[in-house]
């Protein structure tokens, strides 16, 4: 799984980090997403998921 977060639509809403915290993070500064981890391991992929879905801004890309 590969994931990518584009910083330009992200309205810093946080929903990816509650879903996997591991894998996102927010800038101090103003909320943005921050890519902690762009190839999860396999037992993340189903939070992963859950955060891209959950994204208000569709900001999270996936590719399997
Ligand atoms: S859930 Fe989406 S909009 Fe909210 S912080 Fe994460 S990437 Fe940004």
């Amino acid at each position: 799984m590969k994931v990518t977060v584009d910083q330009d639509r992200c309205v810093a809403s946080g929903q990816c980090v509650v879903a996997a915290m591991e894998v996102f993070d927010q800038r101090d500064e103003d909320g943005v997403v921050v890519l902690l981890d762009p190839e999860p391991r396999a037992e993340r992929a189903e939070d992963v998921r859950h955060a891209a879905a959950v994204c208000p801004a569709l900001a999270i890309a996936i590719e399997d």
